[in-house]
């Protein structure tokens, strides 16, 4: 039986989350099959569409490019504070 037969993940919706998932599970072991399925034409169409989503703004929680980790392994949380004190 190949791996697209019975593949070791099996993602359902081609949005940010399957692609960061799929993403990180490829880090941890790049050995892993993993199928996605999405029902609609293309990837990220709904939700993560940025047409759908942007505009709305957030408060910054969570985001990891906020907060850069620094050459020491600790972790830079300046620019997250701003945005969220913006927000
Ligand atoms: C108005 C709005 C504003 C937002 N603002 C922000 C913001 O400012 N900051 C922020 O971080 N987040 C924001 N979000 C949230 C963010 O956009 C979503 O949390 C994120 O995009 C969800 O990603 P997802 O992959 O879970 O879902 P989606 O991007 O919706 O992907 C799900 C996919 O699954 C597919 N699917 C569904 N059912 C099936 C099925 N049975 N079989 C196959 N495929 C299927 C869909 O077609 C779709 O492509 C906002 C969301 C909205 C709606």
């Amino acid at each position: 039986m190949s791996s697209t037969d019975s593949p070791d993940v099996v993602l359902i919706g081609a949005g940010i989350m399957s692609a960061t998932l799929g993403t990180l599970l490829k880090e941890l072991d790049p050995t892993l099959s993993v199928t996605l399925f999405e029902s609609l034409h293309d990837c990220a169409q709904e939700s993560s569409q940025g047409w759908n989503n942007a505009g709305t703004g957030h408060a910054a929680n969570c985001e990891l490019n906020y907060t850069p980790q620094r050459d020491d392994g600790s972790v830079d949380i300046a620019k997250a504070l701003k945005v969220n004190t913006q927000f």
